[in-house]
């Protein structure tokens, strides 16, 4: 064991903890970086949370960063008193992308063979903010296939474990982030969730990650799914560390045409430092439990955690009801009527000519059915079939449009839920990680891992996922759902909890799954 578990260990501590160490002067922002590639080094033949990392530019930015710290240190010195406080939020703090994210001259694959070789020519919105900010982008996490998944099985470069017990998955389609935070690999990471692909994957592998309102955060640079259903938003250690990377990406972009011109909060430095204060937050809220959350299926260990979690916050003085969401059983059929369809426009673009791997044929037909045949998996080429099906002549009516209508029955029940309450407090997986291959042979199984997440996302709504005890010695994942542009509230809740919790012995519980190869 080197340096792991030891109080010193710089990758222990929270991206907020990491900050304060550099501004101190205990720690560099290169040493930090170091800390990290060299844990991943040792780590990752087993995890496999990481498509690549970069060494080269992480220490050219944390350079960079302790550049800055140190002219701004010398600043304080001299007596500016505000040199310290003007520093970007993430200066020097670790990141990593979910592997659809685009950095001009690095290959994004989205999980696909058939971006193998693409080279982005431009940066994402996200990535131009995460550079302003100071982050320092460790590297690319692996993913299912063009975020299709929800084990991170479907990536064509192999599964990610789960650092609690690597024969199971970390969830998905954002498993690589999650494990990666999970395993201390990095305090910081993004994800996207279309259905549920951050707040599952963080349940799993007991994260915190959030799935905010959509048109919250720009998607300008983010390889598409389903356009309508897409966001990005960040995993983190803890609710606080998610706020502070979350403040840090969201916002209007003209690029992007549904991100909204509404003003984001500084959400980590809303939240309360001290538990007690933030104990305090849950005094006269009023959440919602929704009845049909408590699926089909549902690990009665998960069931038992959950409204253990409820009860707490009842204790600390939440205000929980039960409340209806009558349509949530059709948000499942809606969900793989609407995702597919619009990831099968989507992904027309991949024609081997344009992006990526280029397979030859006899024509260009051919050219175009050699690259699609080779390049896609089969997850993936189910739902161009879905999709293609459901849009075509004669039975568009009879799918999308229909599909289409639910969906706004699905947003007015949470329309009503929300005119008494303000917030929802939910499962987010009906089940703890499930074993590598359990669900492969079953797309209905993997599909229902969503169940209690996809409505969210149909409905546009911000969801958080917190870690909220374990079943079988694996995490349990609590999920808070809130009304459009709420996620402060959400991050509340999340700290809230966090408070009450914090003296749990589960508290204390780290991954075990991995050993710490010799370097
Ligand atoms: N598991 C869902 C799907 O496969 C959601 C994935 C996601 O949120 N990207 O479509």
């Amino acid at each position: 064991m080197s340096g792991i578990g030891e109080p010193t260990d710089p990758t222990r501590l929270t991206a907020r903890g990491m900050a304060r160490a550099l501004r101190a002067g205990d720690l560099s922002a290169r040493e930090l970086a170091e800390a990290h590639l060299d844990l991943i080094e040792r780590q990752d033949g087993q995890l496999h949370a990481w498509l690549s990392t970069d060494r080269e530019g992480a220490l050219a930015s944390a350079n960079g960063a302790d550049a800055l710290i140190g002219d701004a240190r010398r600043g304080a010195n001299a007596g500016d008193a505000d040199a310290l406080a003007a520093l970007p939020p993430l200066l020097g703090i670790p990141v990593a992308l979910k592997d659809l994210v685009l950095q001009r001259g690095r290959s994004a694959t989205a999980g696909s063979r058939i971006l193998e070789g693409f080279i982005s020519p431009y940066d994402a919105h996200i990535t131009e903010r995460l550079r302003e900010a100071g982050a320092v982008v460790l590297g690319r996490t692996n993913m299912d296939e063009f975020a299709m998944g929800s084990s991170t099985e479907h990536s064509a470069w192999g599964p990610t474990g789960n650092p609690w017990d690597l024969s199971r998955v970390p969830g998905g389609s954002s498993g690589g982030s999650a494990a990666a935070v999970a395993a201390f690999h990095t305090p910081l990471a993004i994800g996207t969730d279309t259905g549920g692909s951050i707040r599952q994957p963080a349940a799993l592998t007991g994260t915190v990650g959030i799935k905010p309102t959509y048109g919250r955060v720009s998607r300008y640079g983010i390889v598409a799914f389903a356009s309508s259903l897409d966001q990005i938003g960040p995993f983190g250690r803890d609710t606080r560390d998610a706020a502070l990377l979350l403040g840090a990406i969201a916002g209007r972009d003209e690029r992007d045409s549904t991100s909204a011109p509404i003003p984001v909060p500084d959400y980590a430095a809303e939240l309360p430092e001290s538990d007690d204060e933030a104990a305090g937050l849950l005094r006269g809220a009023r959440l919602g439990l929704p009845r049909q959350y408590f699926v089909k299926g549902m690990e009665p260990g998960v069931e038992a955690r959950v409204r253990e979690a409820v009860a707490a916050l009842e204790t600390a003085g939440a205000e929980v009801v039960e409340v209806d969401l009558p349509h949530t059983d059709y948000g499942l059929a809606t969900y793989y009527i609407i995702a597919p369809a619009e990831a099968s426009a989507n992904l027309a673009r991949y024609d081997g000519i344009r992006y990526g791997r280029a397979d030859r044929g006899r024509d260009v037909l051919g050219d175009y059915l050699a690259t699609r045949g080779a390049g896609f998996g089969a997850e993936v080429k189910r739902r161009i079939m879905l999709g293609t099906y459901a849009l075509s002549a004669g039975y568009y009516d009879a799918y999308y449009l229909k599909a289409q209508k639910v969906r706004t029955l699905i947003k007015s029940d949470f329309d009503k839920a929300f005119e008494s309450v303000d917030a929802l407090v939910a499962p987010t997986s009906p089940t703890v990680a499930f074993p590598l291959g359990a669900r492969l042979d079953d797309p209905v199984a993997m599909y229902l891992s969503d169940a209690c997440t996809l409505p969210v996302n149909v409905a546009g709504l911000p969801g958080i996922s917190v870690p909220c005890g374990f079943s079988e010695d694996l995490p349990v994942g609590l999920q808070f759902i809130g009304k459009p542009w709420d996620e402060g509230r959400l991050f509340q809740l999340g700290r809230a909890y966090e408070a009450i919790t914090a003296g749990a012995d589960w508290r204390a519980r780290e991954p075990s799954g991995l050993s710490d190869l010799p370097s």
